[in-house]
């Protein structure tokens, strides 16, 4: 298996240059030629094994030029070695009959990013010896709050490894703020910025495909690669959980082998949801892939549209890892559904980049139509779900979470459907205390100055739920970086944290 670029079908890469490399040179993003099939003899015997395990069977028919015993070192530094405060790593929570949570915080950093970004750096590591030359990969990340802390989480005193974070200064929640500018390790950087996500993520695209900079970095001896979802090795772990999660149903006897499942995904980036495209591509039974926005509905309106149109405001809301309006990860699946046409490709991405919209064929917006459903909520609605969840059953979610949660009830409630369902719970309520204790009814006003540790306490003396052990460790770290800047100004930032002089 060889990989493509959605931009250029000509480009032929191994997986370690892709996951080396992050981004293709002209601007797309690395796919695979051929999506691997999984049969259902194979689901029936991952069903009996454990979630490294999983990870490794999974992980081999995508890595082609990876060994066998270099995956499972990958699979076992990452999901074996008490990183994860669950044994099943990724375990399901029924929340009522036929509905299932599948937590994904359970890492380090208490987001669904970990994932993905604690097996990232070990992949990264292998890639970088067969196609690095020796050089040093400076990794560079745009977040919406979890993944700049899960990248610097998994990559800190990386071998050969820089990494350095940019966010939105104002975008992301006080916990997401302190768990980034607290990051302790050697060879971390983050840097805030006064826009927002969008502004980030174009940032860093725009130093990655620069030509003059990748010179200057690479006769410094270094090279950028990425850990947002661009990165092939990003998604690809987290193709695994919805694949374990299903061996999960079987074994808790909640599905027969073979039966259908729907997938309910809280979304940002599309990095998540395109995952489970792509189990469902290999063969796992998920019938309907339902995408939940915030009020940044920009997807909600392209699934049920055709038309993808940025030109709209942006709100910043209580669920921040969701506020963006360009969503990178479309771009493979419209590589995807248009036939791997990298013409079509180009065409839509230009568009995007000078009208800020496009409008996909009519085949492309009937078969995304068949696949996909759509539906988001607001800042109220999601409140009223956490408040409703934790009432009726005892559970306390975040507020992503929280978004998925109602838009599937708006679906089900329309269309009846009872298929068993998978809904994924993507951060730890504490994460976001203040927006959950609001939600409940508990952050009266004289307490919405007190700070975020007073807070979680708050929360959990009102729902018993237990804080991370990583979350409350944080009280009492520095802060240790306090940097603001325009973006304008990233690319400088990038030289003045490596200290290689700007270029002239
Ligand atoms: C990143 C994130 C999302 C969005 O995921 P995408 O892969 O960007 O669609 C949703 N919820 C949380 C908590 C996140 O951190």
């Amino acid at each position: 298996m060889m990989y493509n670029s959605t931009r250029d079908s000509s480009v032929r890469v191994t997986a370690s240059q892709a996951i080396a490399q992050g981004i293709s040179k002209e601007g797309g993003l690395f796919v695979p030629d051929a999506i691997p099939s999984l049969t259902a003899d194979e689901i029936k015997m991952l069903t009996g094994i454990r979630y490294s395990s999983r990870a490794a069977y999974i992980l081999s028919k995508y890595l082609k030029d990876f060994t066998c015993e270099e995956i499972e070192e990958c699979t076992r530094l990452a999901y074996d070695t008490g990183r994860f405060r669950s044994f099943a790593v990724a375990p399901l929570h029924e929340l009522y009959s036929g509905v299932n949570l599948l937590e994904l915080w359970h890492g380090p950093t208490c987001a669904f990013k970990d994932m993905a970004l604690q097996i990232l750096p070990h992949l990264m590591r292998f890639s970088a010896r067969r196609t690095a030359d020796g050089k040093t990969i400076i990794i560079l990340v745009a977040t919406s709050g979890d993944t700049g802390k899960a990248a610097l989480e998994g990559f800190r005193d990386a071998e050969n490894t820089r990494i350095l974070v940019f966010y939105p200064e104002e975008g992301v929640s006080p916990m997401q703020k302190l768990q980034m500018i607290t990051q302790e390790g050697n060879n971390v950087a983050v840097c805030g910025i006064r826009g927002n996500f969008d502004d980030a993520q174009t940032g860093v695209k725009a130093i990655f495909t620069h030509p003059g900079i990748a010179k200057r970095l690479e006769s410094n001896g270094m090279m950028f690669s990425s850990a947002n979802s661009i990165n092939w090795g990003r998604l690809l772990p987290q193709i695994v959980y919805y694949i374990s999660a299903y061996c999960d149903m079987i074994s808790s006897d909640k599905i027969n082998a073979g039966e259908p499942v729907n997938v309910v995904v809280p979304t940002g980036n599309f990095g998540n949801i395109l995952a489970a495209f792509y189990a469902r591509e290999m063969g796992l039974p998920i019938a309907r892939l339902i995408c939940a926005s915030n009020r940044n509905r920009v997807l909600t309106d392209f699934i049920n549209t055709g038309v993808y149109d940025k030109n709209r405001s942006f709100h910043t809301t209580t669920s921040p890892s969701m506020d963006i309006l360009i969503s990178s990860n479309l771009e493979r699946l419209l590589y995807a559904l248009s036939g791997r046409s990298d013409t079509e490709i180009r065409l839509l991405m230009n568009d995007l980049k000078t009208k800020g919209s496009y409008t996909v064929s009519d085949e492309t917006a009937a078969r995304i139509k068949e696949l996909f459903r759509a539906g988001w909520c607001g800042d109220q609605q999601t409140a009223d779900t956490i408040k409703n969840v934790f009432q009726k059953y005892g559970y306390l979610c975040d507020t992503h979470t929280a978004v998925a949660i109602n838009v599937y009830e708006q679906y089900r409630d329309i269309s009846r459907d009872d298929t068993p369902t998978i809904i994924v719970s993507t951060a730890n309520p504490y994460k976001f205390s203040a927006s959950v204790l609001d939600a409940l009814g508990g952050n009266h006003a004289d307490h919405s100055n007190g700070d975020e540790f007073e807070k979680m306490d708050k929360l959990q003396r009102l729902t018993g739920a237990v804080i991370p052990e990583p979350l409350v460790s944080i009280k009492g770290k520095d802060s240790r970086f306090m940097d603001i800047c325009n973006p304008a100004d990233m690319e400088q930032a990038v030289f003045e944290m490596l200290h290689i002089g700007r270029d002239r």
